[in-house]
């Protein structure tokens, strides 16, 4: 047994650290896990109206692009309609194709159908005539031809040879947010390119394309990806009224035309709100008629020419994210206190939207927001009930230890007071047979004198340990009560000083008193007198042989101040704050043979106060000690 017994201890001490730190790691990896796995679920659901929430929001707080100086846009308004007294005609539009013809347009790009341009045959031949002797002139068509289908989006006749080209407006009605917005734009369709990419590369060479088979360089543009057959971008969004259109009629009447259409690409549509098929709802606004055709197409062309499409980020750097945020909100959940953590999480979101906010306005990064915030929540309102489980698991443990600690503390006063009670008598038996036998006729001898002398002076210190024994149970078990009466301390101070003078002489020590008169006061007798023994006492106790003690009494400010100063050793700083404490003593006292229970402060402080008195010490090592009692003159 005795060889094993070391093994046990040192197998013991090394194994609780491993111990520990498996059970730690162990926390950390499960609480990993769960973040992962929350990610990972997230991950299966797109949340498509919360994300494109948040990605309408960046677009709206980035500074957006400003007008692109290759595009220029014509509107056919309100006041054209008012102006001419009818909507324009085949007449007006190919007096419009002139002007811009002659002010050097690079491309005119007509929204509006020729085919629902009203005028009569010869006028309308007149119309597809001018047109088609324009070589940057096409008619945006709101579809797309499949591969193969070469006439598909020919016009009728007279404007069979009038250059046509694919230009949809794709909305988010099945997809993303199905909201009716849009935010994308077309740019191929089965590898045929769309309208958008053909002028685009007029500005931008680089976008044009390499080969045949592909409808525009794919490798020089960003942010396309593919969608049904298609490839599709985000549009950059300006707000609306970026692109100021100039009026039709103002356009018509150019003469001579006007410069600022010169190498620019025009647009030409409706803005007169008869049909929602002119408009589309836009990032900035749900409104049917948020923005015109011609503003949207100018939006798209832009981000084409500067080549700023939005990326997204991969779903993959999505996931990681989503993971990361839910791991920190769990520790933070779990450790930081409630305010700490609500801070935090909220300075983690806050900075996660504003670095997606950069990344959206100076990279044109995409990256999705909707998991990483759902799996805050998630992860906090999961993980709450569960720290308030452990929160008051702990309390609960807390309390039944705390009770458990009253009953002892109550069980051990109690015990002290019984014991102390009972002691008291056979001291007191004591102390009367050696005054017995020091009065005694016959003389005792010199030995016997001091034996017994020696065992009243052991029975006296006794007699003050168990009275302060009980008189702490009387304070703790708040027995203790006032007995009033009206007294003149300085007799209570001359009484004292009386009784322990025989100990003062011991020591050659000198009491002097200097009393100012004095009225009575009500104080409970006994009690202030406890008091002022302890002081005194102490006074005696630890000032060295030969010395003086000044006990003085007077009266200040509705106080009556009594100072007990001696010229002792003084009480090092440290410890001044201790000294009135339950059971102290200081290193210096604990280490002399002066005796002490380190009650005699503690009770004169609680009884001073019990008078509504204040009492406090001046003290500095090696210059003696002054105590100051001070009670209520009133
Ligand atoms: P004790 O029974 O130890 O005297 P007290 O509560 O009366 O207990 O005093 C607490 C401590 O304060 C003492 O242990 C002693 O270190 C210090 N002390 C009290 N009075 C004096 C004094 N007059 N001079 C120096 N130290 C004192």
């Amino acid at each position: 047994m005795p060889e094993n017994k070391p093994e046990t201890q040192a197998g013991a001490s090394t194994s609780r650290p491993l111990k520990v730190r498996l059970i730690r790691a162990s926390r950390h990896i499960s609480r990993l896990a769960f973040a992962v796995a929350i990610a990972s679920i997230l991950s299966q659901f797109p949340f498509d109206y919360i994300e494109a929430f948040l990605f309408d929001a960046r677009i709206r707080m980035r500074p957006s692009p400003d007008a692109s100086e290759h595009i220029a846009t014509i509107a056919i308004d309100p006041a054209t309609v008012s102006a001419l007294g009818r909507v324009p005609n085949a007449l007006d539009y190919a007096r419009l194709l002139e002007n811009l013809k002659t002010s050097g347009a690079k491309h005119i790009v007509f929204l509006v159908s020729p085919t629902e341009i009203v005028g009569s045959y010869d006028e309308l031949v007149h119309l597809a005539k001018t047109a088609e002797s324009i070589p940057g002139f096409v008619v945006a068509v709101d579809d797309v031809p499949l591969k193969g289908e070469k006439d598909a989006l020919k016009l009728a006749p007279p404007f069979e040879k009038v250059a046509t080209a694919g230009a949809p407006v794709p909305v988010d009605r099945n997809i993303f947010a199905r909201d009716d917005v849009t935010r994308r734009m077309m740019l191929a369709y089965q590898d045929l390119p769309t309208m958008l990419p053909l002028i685009a590369s007029d500005y931008s060479p680089e976008l044009k394309a390499r080969n045949e088979s592909e409808p525009y360089n794919r490798d020089a543009l960003r942010g396309d990806f593919d969608y049904l057959k298609s490839d599709q971008a985000y549009v950059q969004f300006s707000p609306r009224g970026t692109y100021k259109p100039v009026s039709f009629l103002k356009a018509l009447e150019l003469n001579p035309p006007l410069n600022e259409f010169a190498g620019k690409t025009v647009i030409v549509g409706r803005d007169i709100e008869t049909t929602s098929k002119d408009y589309i709802r836009t990032p900035y606004s749900r409104d049917i008629v948020a923005m015109t055709n011609i503003e949207y197409f100018a939006n798209a062309l832009n981000t084409l020419i500067t080549n700023s499409a939005l990326v997204r980020a991969p779903k993959v750097l999505g996931t990681i994210v989503t993971a990361a945020i839910s791991y920190m909100t769990v520790i933070v959940v779990l450790t930081a206190s409630p305010t700490l953590g609500l801070a935090i999480l909220g300075a983690t979101i806050a900075g996660l939207s504003l670095v997606a906010l950069l990344l959206f306005w100076l990279g044109n990064i995409w990256i999705a927001l909707a998991h990483p915030f759902l799996a805050v929540f998630i992860c906090y309102y999961f993980f709450i009930p569960y720290r308030l489980i452990i929160e008051n698991r702990r309390s609960w443990e807390y309390y039944q230890k705390n009770r458990l600690l009253t009953q002892v503390e109550e069980l051990k006063t109690n015990f002290l007071s019984m014991m102390s009670h009972d002691l008291k008598t056979p001291i007191a038996r004591i102390q009367g047979m050696t005054d017995i036998v020091k009065n005694d006729a016959n003389p005792l001898s010199p030995r016997q004198r001091e034996a017994v002398d020696t065992v009243r002076r052991s029975s006296d210190e006794l007699l003050e340990f168990v009275s302060g024994i009980l008189n702490l149970g009387r304070i703790e078990s708040k027995a203790i009560q006032l007995h009033l009466h009206s007294k003149d301390v300085n007799t209570l101070v001359k009484d004292v000083v009386q009784k322990l003078d025989y100990m003062a002489r011991s020591k050659e020590i000198e009491i002097r008193t200097e009393l100012e008169p004095l009225f009575s006061i009500k104080i409970d007798v006994d009690l202030i007198r406890q008091v002022l023994q302890n002081l005194i006492e102490n006074a005696i106790k630890y000032s060295p042989d030969g010395t003086s003690i000044l006990v003085s009494t007077e009266e200040r400010d509705g106080w009556i101040v009594v100072q007990v100063a001696d010229q002792g050793p003084g009480i090092p700083e440290s410890e001044l704050p201790h000294i009135f404490m339950k059971f102290y003593r200081s290193r210096n006292a604990k280490a002399s043979t002066i005796k002490g229970s380190g009650l005699g402060l503690y009770l004169a402080k609680y009884f001073v106060e019990l008078h509504k008195g204040r009492i406090h010490v001046d003290s500095r090592p090696g210059q003696g000690s002054t105590f100051t009692v001070e009670l209520p003159s009133a």
